[in-house]
């Protein structure tokens, strides 16, 4: 039975987005020679319009950062910069409501999510991080662990403001001063954060924030003042700045792409799967470098299965991010709602055959029905490619060797999910699955306790957890 919602409207009067936003540099907003825009991709108005940082405003921030660091930052007891981490920590929580509402705006994710999940997380891992700030001395990197100097570092739009969180806490728990540049789709939250940073008296210089987009991505990872170069976005971009950071003393971590197996056994509670499927790859509109993007189902139960499967999807609400009851936003961007759809045609072209249930999409805005598609070759460019969007690849095995094997051919290996009732088979299958992460009976968990990070091309380094000071310290 399917039920009808009245609209549950979040208010966006918590927000005030200003016409137009400057840099973050020393401490202080400053102007850019260039500006872009950013829009809402529920809707596509225009939001803000926000500076484009050039190779000199790079210089300047970098600059900023290394005076911070050799004069206050670096030097600073590790016990006096947790307090600032905790009070960013506190500012986050309180401001939480609001940095939602303005995160589900410009990135189109639904409030639910960012209220229940992306807020929480976020402040979770400024705790965390704070937490250790003054017991580095006993994180097991020697007595005297010492900070790398002057982070830059790029994230992009499916989490902005939890991709910021881990990026900043472990590097400033660790004594570094960064220059972050958020997604040129999504940097609002960002730009709000530097506002935090400013409320909690942070000492100008340990944070700056640049807006831009690729270009300036570029000139901060080449820049020759920075010590270390921590990314997450695609792999064909990590590529690049994994050779322009090769022969020098840069050290590098990157979380790049993914193409995750989600393998349901026979012996599953079925129900429960489904709900992880759904979450594994409807989950913020399936942008999400560890979704569950390929689902491997046990032969004897595969029919079974995808008539759940269905059904709970003909349950999922797709619409205004900010309705709470929605399950599934907008797409982020006309660019990547052109990458699912042609990932989305291939597949149909290739064979495969496509559903989704039947669903309104709204007029305006950038949008894609829940989709799977089965009959799904390993061949298939939708087993291969990661296609960051609402749709799921459904292939088949029959034994559990041949679920490792299909689960492993791929050029990723950043997670994966078991459904199965055995524990003995969980434990056979995670030590044999190539991948960062591997769930069991549950799917998309994230702790800041916990290291996250991938193997073969889906980069190297781990950001959480005790791990995640390695990457910052010398
Ligand atoms: P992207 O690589 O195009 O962009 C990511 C960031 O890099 C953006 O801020 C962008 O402006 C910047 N950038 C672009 N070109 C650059 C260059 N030449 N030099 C420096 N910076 C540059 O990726 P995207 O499409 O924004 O993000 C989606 C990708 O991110 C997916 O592949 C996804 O799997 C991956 N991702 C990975 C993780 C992870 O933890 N492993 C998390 C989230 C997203």
């Amino acid at each position: 039975m399917s039920f009808e919602y009245a609209p549950a409207p979040e208010s966006r009067d918590i927000v005030d987005i200003k016409p137009s936003y400057g840099l973050f540099v020393d401490g202080e907003f400053v102007e850019a020679k260039n500006t872009f825009k950013t829009i809402d991709p529920a809707t596509e108005e225009t939001l803000a319009e926000v500076a484009e940082a050039d190779a000199d405003d790079v210089d300047r921030a970098v600059a900023a950062a290394r005076r911070a660091y050799d004069t206050v930052w670096g030097p600073m007891p590790g016990a006096e910069r947790a307090k600032y981490l905790f009070r960013i920590a506190r500012l986050i929580q309180e401001r939480s409501r609001e940095l939602a509402v303005l995160e589900s705006i410009d990135n189109g994710k639904p409030i639910r999510e960012s209220r229940d999940v992306d807020l929480p997380l976020v402040a979770a891992h400024f705790f965390y991080y704070a937490g250790w700030a003054d017991k580095l001395p006993y994180a097991g990197f020697g007595p005297d662990p010492r900070p790398l100097g002057v982070a830059g570092q790029v994230i992009p739009w499916n989490f902005p403001l939890l991709m910021l969180a881990w990026k900043v806490a472990p590097a400033l728990a660790c004594g570094n001063t960064v220059v972050l540049k958020p997604a040129e789709t999504t940097p609002l939250t960002a730009l709000a954060f530097a506002e935090i940073c400013a409320q909690a008296e942070l000492p100008p210089g340990v944070v700056n924030i640049l807006t831009g987009a690729g270009e300036t991505g570029r000139a901060l990872v080449e820049h020759p003042g920075i010590d270390k170069v921590a990314f997450t976005g695609s792999t064909e971009v990590g590529r690049q700045i994994a050779r322009s950071v090769a022969g020098t003393d840069k050290r590098l971590t990157l979380e790049l792409g993914g193409k995750a197996a989600n393998i349901v056994f026979d012996d599953a509670p079925l129900d429960q799967a489904v709900e992880g499927i759904v979450n594994g790859i409807f989950f913020n509109q399936g942008h999400v470098c560890c979704a569950g993007s390929r689902l491997l189902v046990q032969e004897s139960v595969v029919d079974g299965l995808l008539d759940r499967l269905k059904a709970r999807m003909a349950t999922l609400r797709v619409g205004d991010p900010l309705d709470k009851n929605t399950d599934v936003g907008a797409i982020n961007s006309a660019a990547q709602l052109a990458k699912i759809r042609e990932l989305s045609d291939s597949g149909e072209a290739e064979g495969a055959t496509r559903w989704s249930p039947p669903c309104e999409l709204p007029e305006r805005g950038f949008w894609f029905a829940p989709t799977v598609f089965t009959g799904v070759a390993a061949s298939h460019r939708i087993a291969r490619e990661e296609i960051f969007g609402p749709v799921l690849s459904v292939l088949t095995f029959r034994t559990p060797a041949e679920a490792v094997e299909k689960a492993n051919n791929t050029p990723y290996g950043l997670s994966a999910g078991i459904w199965t009732d055995k524990g003995s088979r969980i434990l056979w299958m995670a030590e044999r699955l190539r991948a960062g992460v591997v769930w069991a009976n549950t799917f998309n968990k994230f702790d800041p306790a916990s290291p996250f990070g991938g193997y073969k091309e889906s980069g190297f380094g781990r950001e959480g957890g005790r791990h995640g000071l390695e990457a910052y310290l010398r």
